[in-house]
């Protein structure tokens, strides 16, 4: 699990023409520490407003006040000026590569390449629909559903993430997912996720308000504009087809809150299995065009869509399912083709679905195409130049301090069995702490980058991906392997390897800073940590032992203990409603929001600790205690668009931003640092407070 909203899911469809992402322009992102400062960011703060009423607020209410969403984004938050940093670094990076003329097959050729065939607009408009061409003649040439099921296998991709990057969503029918076996923990395996939907979830298309049924009706509105752009003609009934077809996909699909669960996942699946489990596809011609003849099981992550989507290829005209299958490769491939398209799919995807009116300079765009398909290799260079030894060393003894914060909580619960407590402590043990960035890198060696060829160059790209991970299947695994390049703002939790990563682009000022005072970095960067070794314990965590294998290591006492606790604070967040017409889903949200409380606490006694029986230095007129809170509610501070933030509550398992900073009302620590009382807004009575360990 990550840390942050899944903006990031899109990245490689949408990334052409992408809302949820970021700007280079410094000016318009939150303001960093100014020099010489370091600490809380006390412009930031409205220190009229009552703590107790509204901590979101009084951390961050002029940073509100005077901050506007850029024209070109969905969201600007504290992770925006972090990105703007890591971006500009990332630039730097890939103009020296440009300007290098480093040899062909290196590496800074290939990010040269690659960024300089993404910036060749008029190179894109000369060659029009020619790259897309022959893909769609490959579909327009399917005779029947044998072919169908092929082609069909072909378009599987490595896109779907069940539980480190926790992305559930792909356009292709099925996403492949290879990790450490759920059965045997020491090799990976195949794990298959349902697909075959442009919008980003199943609500999209069964939801019945009127927010939604405009969505779908622009929606098939840039379906069929689309179709007409790459040639087709009769496109408002092919557009209307499509949508009835991806409409009944969506029936079939699980909820988030249902894929989030691990123990209805776990479903080995023989191939042999499938036409008896799934019947309607050919599965033997769909694993020959994907390549996976060898593979003899997989883990179905959800059967009934599996069985759903796969009666829907054998009773669905084969005419819709050709359509389909165009019309999901004109989208993956857009912001590629000429500028038409790219802008038709930003009109929808960016500015109808999250309501950003400008798409963000080119330039940028390029950057996260380079992160991308060559992150490592751009990576490498980030943290060598980026993240000294001397801020390695600071952030790996802010994580002992914090791991030992959570060995003393698990070895004082009362209500936790002993062998539970031990498992817990031998989690703690083996748990894998990245920092900055990974002990390897990936080689690029097997992906060919060619000058002048982006259609080629992402289709190859892709591919490389794919068949990189293909390679891994039944090979032994490597738990130190990350899943986030350095050069992201963002932490993961890799549950499956039993580890964490940090990547360098996060440990910056002002979540960490080398010269901030130890309260504020407890507070922000801190709680980060806290919040990624919660994950450990969790609901999620209490599925996966200390070697990572799916082994429930709780007692049925604990875990009806736990899941008492945890439904108070579903039940809290159920109330938190962002418009009058939709709450925060508590359920949904409760593995992020536990880990929230529980990143805050551990980091709060690792601080403490830190501070060796004295009091901290007060600082801008406020304690170090209240330093810590501070700090932690301005991690939070962020405005989102209206329908990003709809898009956010209905899809995604963080809540809004603004209901984990006010979280800290569940911390004991934080009634005493601003002396809430009784009748505060926030205010709850000791009992109604919710403590995880
Ligand atoms: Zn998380």
């Amino acid at each position: 699990m990550n840390l942050q909203p899944r903006f990031s899911r899109y990245l490689l469809t949408i990334a052409f023409a992408s809302a949820f992402t970021i700007a280079l322009d410094p000016a318009r992102a939150q303001e960093a520490p100014a020099p010489g400062t370091h600490g809380v960011l006390l412009s930031n703060m409205d220190r009229s407003v009552k703590p107790g009423d509204n901590f979101f607020e009084f951390a961050n209410g002029d940073w509100l006040r005077r901050t506007e969403i850029p024209a070109d984004r969905a969201v600007i938050s504290l992770f925006t000026s972090l990105d703007v940093v890591s971006n500009k670094r990332t630039s730097g990076i890939i103009e020296e590569a440009a300007k290098s003329s480093a040899p062909a097959g290196s590496e800074a050729r290939k990010i040269a390449d690659l960024y300089n065939s993404y910036m060749d607009e008029a190179g894109i408009e000369a060659k029009g629909l020619a790259p897309l061409r022959p893909h769609l003649d490959a579909v327009a040439a399917i005779k029947d559903k044998r072919d169908l099921a092929h082609a069909l296998g072909e378009s599987l991709r490595a896109d779907v993430d069940a539980l480190n990057n926790t992305n559930f969503h792909t356009p292709n029918l099925f996403g492949l997912w290879v990790a450490p076996n759920f059965n045997d923990v020491d090799h990976y395996t195949a794990y298959l996720l349902q697909g075959g939907v442009q919008l980003p979830d199943r609500e999209y298309y069964l939801a019945d308000n009127d927010h939604m049924r405009l969505v779908r009706t622009q929606y098939q509105t840039h379906v069929s504009a689309m179709l007409k752009l790459a040639g087709f003609t009769n496109t408002d009934a092919r557009a209307a087809h499509i949508l009835e077809l991806e409409h009944a996909i969506a029936e079939k699909h699980l909820s988030l809150a249902d894929n989030d669960d691990i123990h209805k996942a776990n479903n080995p699946w023989k191939q042999s299995e499938f036409a008896v489990k799934a019947p309607g596809l050919d599965w033997t011609e769909f694993f020959r065009g994907a390549g996976l003849t060898k593979q003899t099981s997989f883990i179905v992550w959800q059967p009934t869509a599996f069985t759903g989507e796969a009666a829907l290829v054998g009773s669905t005209s084969l005419e819709t399912w050709k359509d389909w299958l165009a019309y999901h490769l004109i989208e993956a491939y857009a912001g590629a083709l000429p500028k038409a398209l790219a802008d038709e799919r930003f009109a929808f995807f960016g500015k109808a679905l999250t309501g950003t009116p400008q798409q963000r300079p080119r330039e940028q765009r390029g950057i996260l195409i380079v992160n991308a398909f060559l992150g490592d290799a751009v990576g490498q260079i980030y943290a060598q130049r980026y993240f000294s030894p001397e801020a390695k060393a600071q952030a790996q003894a802010m994580v002992a301090n914090i791991i030992a914060a959570f060995r003393k909580r698990i070895e004082a619960l009362s209500w936790m069995d002993p062998k539970t407590k031990a498992e817990a402590q031998a989690k703690l043990t083996t748990l894998y702490v990245g920092i900055g960035y990974p002990e390897t890198w990936e080689d690029y060696s097997g992906y060919e980058v060619k000058p002048g060829d982006l259609f080629g160059n992402l289709w190859r790209g892709r591919l490389f991906d794919y068949h990189r991970s293909l390679a891994r299947l039944g090979q032994p695994i490597d738990r130190k392997q990350w899943s986030m390049t350095p050069q992201t703002v963002n932490a993961v939790n890799l549950p499956l390897q039993n580890a964490l990563n940090f990547p360098a682009a996060i440990l910056q000022p002002p979540f960490f800073d080398p010269l901030a005072p130890a309260a504020t970095n407890y507070g922000a960067i801190g709680s980060v940590i806290g919040h990624e070794i919660s994950h450990t314990f969790d609901t999620e965590g209490s599925a996966f032992d200390s070697k990572g294998a799916v082994r429930n290591w709780w007692t049925a006492a604990d875990l009806a203990h736990f899941e008492e606790d945890t439904a108070k604070l579903a039940a809290q967040y159920d109330t938190y409603k962002p418009f009058p017409d939709l709450s925060v889903n508590g359920k949904q949200t409760l593995a992020e929001n536990i880990a929230d409380v529980a990143g805050i606490a551990a980091s709060y006694d690792g601080y403490r600790a830190s501070l060796g029986g004295k009091e901290a230095p007060v600082q801008g007129g406020f304690t170090g205690d209240q330093q810590f809170f501070i700090a932690f509610g301005q991690g939070w501070s962020q405005k989102t668009r209206d329908a990003a933030l709809r898009q956010q509550v209905l899809t995604d398992s963080h809540a809004p931003a603004q209901y984990r900073a006010d979280t800290v009302r569940n911390i004991d620590a934080w009634y005493n640092a601003f002396s809430v009382q009784a009748g505060e807004k926030l205010y709850l009575a000791p009992a109604e407070r919710v403590r995880i360990w």
